[in-house]
């Protein structure tokens, strides 16, 4: 994630608050915020053409004291120990905000996926996942695809570790479904991200079924984000992905857009809608917006120019700390990536407990579950923040800190 205007992490400033509000000692506050153990790896594998060649991988396991380390493997050329360890922490919070028995971990490879055949990538995967054995298993360390890696890779990797292990299909989540995935993995995030829209509107006093939304990006989390908001009857008059965006203020036909999508893999040629830029689309005069693509979508130069009544961060880190401090100032509420999209690993958590059952749970038994889990955050959240008067990002912050010190201090050290 780029971030061009702000070199000042909103979620830093959070934590930094949120021990304030909570009053947590700084001796405590130190221990929880410093990583539990970091291990950097060489990757050399053989390329196609007989060749050796080598990469950097990093494995970094924040804090485990509610329940295993959990979290994603992302191959990015940009990736370095500093970003895991950031997003490691992040998932720390994330798990004990969504009250999931998980700690925080992250991983990656600093690769170019594009620059290496399929064979390649497996040999890769296969390697770094044998070079992270020793610090990771079903109740130690468990991860997940991120950018970059998908479910095939999470199977190269369940069946590298079940070659030494014995089968083990606990070792990761967001696998394949015929390797022991769960029903509803794919579109856990987006739907997640539809129920904070919808207990957004109870609690802004917006008519759901009558709202106007915006969504920027129409990946995995946009397109399922706008399928689900228009099963509620929302009205979605426009969405954008990286060959741009499409405006129709009547309301864009989400079912048609949606296959046009999976087909295609872009909105580009749809047929639906006026082409409007990204910057315009953010501009555009709504009830939510929601963007769903880039970290630091909205910044300072161009937060002014926003006409929503909320902003739903279903994308990791889309308001830069600025922005942020202006949208509060302009009283629009952000509702907080770390609660918006947790949809993804509270059923990534789901995936687990039924690996480890060894058994099967129908999609509905999924969604309800996935349901019960984001409502009754999103309503704990609420409740800190009006009782506080701060925004939600903090009182997500505060949810989620206060459950880890309690369990920290419970366990002693
Ligand atoms: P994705 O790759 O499936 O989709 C990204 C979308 O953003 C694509 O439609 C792409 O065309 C669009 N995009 C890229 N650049 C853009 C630009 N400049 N303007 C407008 N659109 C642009 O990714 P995803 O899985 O949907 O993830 C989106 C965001 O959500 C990321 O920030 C990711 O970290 C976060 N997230 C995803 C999950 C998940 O389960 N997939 C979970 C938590 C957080």
């Amino acid at each position: 994630m780029t971030n061009k205007t702000s070199s000042v992490n909103p979620t830093t400033i959070a934590y930094q608050k949120a021990i304030e509000h909570l009053g947590l000692k700084r001796n405590i506050a130190n221990a929880l915020e410093m990583p539990d153990r970091e291990l950097t790896v060489e990757v050399a594998f053989k390329r196609d053409n007989g060749e050796v060649a080598s990469l950097l991988g990093f494995r970094v396991q924040h804090n485990n004291t509610r329940g295993p380390f959990k979290g994603g493997i992302r191959y990015h050329h940009h990736v370095d120990l500093a970003e895991v360890r950031s997003l490691a922490t992040l998932m720390t919070w994330k798990t004990a905000l969504l009250d999931i028995p998980y700690g925080g971990g992250k991983g990656g490879i600093a690769v170019n996926p594009k620059e290496y055949t399929i064979h390649e990538l497996e040999r890769i995967s296969r390697k770094f996942f044998r070079a992270i054995d020793p610090i990771i298993g079903p109740n130690i360390d468990i991860p997940a695809p991120d950018v970059n890696t998908n479910a095939q890779v999470m199977g190269w990797f369940m069946d590298e570790y079940s070659q030494a292990h014995g089968y083990t299909p606990a070792i990761v989540t967001g696998k394949p479904i015929e390797l022991g995935g769960s029903e509803g993995r794919e579109h856990a995030t987006g739907k997640g991200t539809a129920i904070t829209v919808r207990e957004s509107a109870k609690k802004w006093n917006i008519d759901l079924e009558s709202s106007e939304i915006v969504i920027q990006g129409f990946g995995n989390v946009g397109s399922f984000t706008a399928k689900f908001l228009d099963e509620y009857g929302c009205k979605i008059i426009a969405v954008s992905d990286v060959s741009g965006g499409i405006y129709n203020p009547d309301g864009l036909d989400i079912p048609s857009l949606f296959e046009y999508n999976r087909k295609n893999r872009t909105i580009d040629g749809c047929g639906q809608g006026k082409k409007i830029n990204n910057e315009k689309l953010l501009a555009l005069k709504c009830d939510f917006l929601i963007p769903a693509a880039l970290g630091s979508a909205i910044h300072k130069d161009n937060v002014d120019s926003l006409n929503c009544r909320v902003v739903i961060e279903a994308a990791n880190g889309p308001v830069t700390y600025k922005a942020a401090e202006i949208l509060w100032k302009k009283h629009i509420p952000i509702i907080p990536d770390i609660l918006t999209n947790a949809g993804g690993v509270t059923v990534s958590y789901f995936e687990w407990v039924q690996n480890l059952q060894q058994f099967k749970w129908e999609l509905e038994e999924v969604d309800s579950k996935l349901e019960a889990k984001m409502v009754k955050a999103f309503n704990e959240v609420y409740e800190v923040k009006v009782e506080k008067k701060i925004p939600m990002r903090i009182a997500s912050f505060m949810v989620a800190i206060s459950r880890v010190s309690r369990s920290y201090s419970l366990r002693g050290t």
